[in-house]
């Protein structure tokens, strides 16, 4: 990047400036140690941010790792992360759409249940094959949904498991798409 974007006039380098990382939809993420550019001319300002993917997993990480309730941002990174609807996370949440998007208006606390699986499943989905991909894990994901008429599995529903499933060569993953391949 040798020339500002919006007039073409120099751009000037700045490394020691942390970055208010906003595009995240987060206010309180700063990012250190990256490089920022700014046109001497017209002021127009940009970051240069190596490794989208990988940084907003980590972001992802010290959401779900922090203590308190998600806060309303917080739940909308989640879900955008995970490349879902408001409709399809209340669905996964088993919560009507209205009441999801209290969560998401900061009208209503999100409620302790919620706000456990919604962690959960990012972890699910991050954890999925190398860790890096986290909107591909969430295809199996929806294999979880329970259709609204499903009733409570028997007792006796039977559970059949051959030797050869549980041992298994090391680094086979429990969970991948296979597991729900009969769905
Ligand atoms: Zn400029």
């Amino acid at each position: 990047m040798n020339k500002c974007w919006v007039c073409g006039g120099d751009l000037e380098a700045i490394k020691d400036k942390p970055y208010q990382y906003k595009e995240s939809g987060l206010n309180n993420v700063y990012l250190h140690g990256i490089i920022q550019y700014k046109c001497c001319k017209c002021g127009e300002e940009a970051p240069e941010i190596p490794n989208i993917e990988e940084l907003h997993l980590l972001i992802g990480k010290s959401i779900i790792c922090s203590k308190g309730y998600l806060s309303a941002q917080e739940i909308i990174y989640i879900r955008k992360e995970l490349g879902l609807k408001s409709k399809e996370m209340a669905e996964l949440l088993s919560v009507t759409p209205q009441e999801y998007s209290k969560w998401e208006n900061s009208k209503d606390l999100i409620s302790s249940g919620c706000d456990k699986h919604l962690r959960l499943i990012f972890i699910l989905n991050a954890d999925y094959k190398t860790g890096k991909v986290v909107h591909e894990g969430i295809r199996f994901l929806k294999h979880m949904l329970l259709d609204k008429k499903a009733k409570q599995r028997k007792t006796d529903d039977q559970i059949d498991i051959s030797v050869s499933e549980w041992i298994k060569p090391s680094g086979t993953p429990l969970f991948n798409e296979d597991c729900f391949a009969n769905c």
